[in-house]
């Protein structure tokens, strides 16, 4: 299966978001993600079996036991990808809680041997997809306000041709 780990977004702070991708309709084209796929990602560990997944599920345990809470605080609107036809994610802070999470689970996936990408975490949340939008369009908008976050969990995603549909496999709370 394909999985990933990720924090989840509390409700709020997930209607704030939604808010906020709401008013990108009027200056950007493309494939606005829905409000229940939101995440920050952790660690994407692409096609992994039976055993990682329970590998994985040990590693999130452990690095969710460690951790400080967790911030989740808007920076700005970041583009990854092609210039025109990329990801428009809303990116956040770097916060010493939500870096120590991602850099704990790597490392206890690192020690379990289950395998990930290993590009540098770059916390962001991901708004549209195949985004279209000329250069200085983006409107000064308010961002959502900082808030803790409550929860990682393991996913499952399946990619369809309407877009991933992922399935949380399992959930692990985080100190608030
Ligand atoms: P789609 O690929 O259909 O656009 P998606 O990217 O949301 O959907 P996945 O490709 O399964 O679904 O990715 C799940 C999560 O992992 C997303 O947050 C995605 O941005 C992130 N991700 C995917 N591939 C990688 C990768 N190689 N390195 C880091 N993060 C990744
Ligand atoms: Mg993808």
């Amino acid at each position: 299966m394909r999985a990933f780990v990720a924090v989840d977004l509390p409700a709020e702070f997930e209607d704030e978001v939604a808010a906020l991708a709401r008013r990108l309709h009027a200056c950007v084209e493309g494939r606005f993600l829905k409000r229940q796929t939101y995440h920050v990602t952790l660690a994407f560990l692409g096609e992994i079996n039976e055993a990682d997944a329970r590998r994985a599920i040990d590693a999130l345990e452990r690095a969710c036991a460690l951790s400080a809470p967790v911030l989740l605080e808007p920076k700005g609107f970041e583009r990854f990808g092609h210039r025109r036809e990329g990801l428009l994610a809303l990116a956040l802070e770097a916060d010493p809680g939500l870096v120590g999470l991602a850099e704990n689970l790597r490392s206890g996936l690192r020690a379990q041997g289950v395998a990930y990408d290993e590009k540098r975490f770059s916390p962001h949340i991901s708004l549209v997809r195949r985004a279209r939008l000329e250069a200085p369009c983006l409107p000064d908008l308010p961002f959502p306000h900082a808030c803790v976050a409550a929860s990682a969990t393991l996913y499952k995603s399946t990619l369809t041709p309407e877009g991933a549909l992922y399935k949380p496999l399992y959930t692990v709370d985080l100190p608030v």
